[in-house]
């Protein structure tokens, strides 16, 4: 939706932010719904906002309606901070969005805010309880685990399953972008994550359905709420991977950690054929890469940051 945001993760963005790409190259939202129209008569029936932030992004609310009303679109959701939901969550609801994802790292004000840059921790709680008032269903919350930044913290997370209908998802520490400095010992892998669980209650595994994507399920026994374990560099589930992301600016990308695009604007605004597009499309799919390569030495981190591809 776009590559600014509202946070400044320490992982995802340098305090001083990255240089943004200029408006008058960022799809608009005619742009992208001719966009999802055509491909989403080629099979594509999963849509996820994302961005930067999605929701600073005006006119969100009424792009996500003519979004939720093409007919062949059978899953839509947004991946938010969480820190607007609270003025969002019922018109977004009223909009056809009916779940969410929210990211939040830290259940600790003061750590929040080391970690966002940014005071708003008690903002994101309001969110989270409001998206949960309106009825958005599954709420997942997607926690990075990060050695010596919030690892303390798996639990707390898992046991707010225990009294709340949030799915948590611990969410691998990845290489990327250029304002990043991560290293191999940050990474806290899932199977790590996992033995941890393991000690609050029995982890019963859920079986997936279609939409689940990369997420393994559990539920603690006992809980209202699930777990979801995605161990994108300790495992990586490239084979069963079927995602392609539309850049603000226009540009399929096929992997989260390469840097092939394919543009789909330069067709948009040269006066292209919806047949055009569908090539484009079909360009994509057989470029995309069979796997990431992160554990092995041919692994270069990309070049764009996680809130220009979305992560
Ligand atoms: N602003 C929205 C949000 O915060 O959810 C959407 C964009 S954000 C880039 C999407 C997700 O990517 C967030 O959950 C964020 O924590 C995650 N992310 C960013 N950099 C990451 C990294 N290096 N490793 C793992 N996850 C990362």
């Amino acid at each position: 939706m776009t590559d600014r945001c509202n946070l400044r993760c320490c992982y995802c963005m340098p305090e001083e932010g990255i240089p943004l790409i200029p408006h008058e190259e960022i799809l608009t939202y005619e742009e992208i719904l001719r966009i999802v129209r055509v491909y989403a008569k080629e099979g594509i029936s999963k849509i996820r906002l994302t961005g930067g932030e999605p929701l600073i992004r005006k006119g969100i609310v009424d792009f996500t309606s003519r979004l939720s009303r093409i007919e062949q679109i059978e899953d839509l959701s947004l991946t938010t901070n969480g820190v607007l939901l609270k003025e969002f969550a019922r018109d977004l609801r009223n909009a056809g969005l009916k779940r969410i994802n929210i990211s939040l790292d830290s259940l600790r004000g003061e750590r929040f805010c080391r970690i966002t840059r940014r005071d708003d921790y008690e903002r994101v709680w309001e969110g989270i309880e409001e998206a949960i008032r309106v009825g958005l269903s599954p709420i997942k919350i997607n926690m990075v685990a990060i050695q010596g930044i919030n690892d303390d913290e798996i639990e707390s997370f898992a046991r707010l399953t225990l009294r709340l209908p949030l799915t948590i998802r611990y969410i691998e520490y990845m290489p990327s972008g250029n304002g990043d400095q991560w290293k191999k010992t940050d990474l806290l892998a899932i199977p790590q994550i996992k033995e941890r669980l393991e000690k609050i209650g029995r982890l019963i595994p859920i079986p997936s359905d279609r939409w689940d994507g990369p997420a393994r399920r559990y539920r603690i026994e006992g809980a209202i709420g699930e777990i979801g374990l995605i161990g994108a560099v300790s495992s990586h589930f490239c084979d069963d991977c079927n995602r392609l992301r539309l850049t603000a600016d226009g540009k399929i990308r096929t992997c989260l950690f390469s840097d092939e695009e394919i543009d789909v604007r330069e067709i948009l605004r040269h006066n292209g054929s919806d047949d055009d597009l569908r090539e484009r499309l079909l360009i994509a799919l057989g470029t995309k890469p069979e796997r990431h390569h992160i554990n092995t030495h041919q692994f270069k981190k990309c070049q764009r940051n996680m809130s220009a591809i979305g992560g």
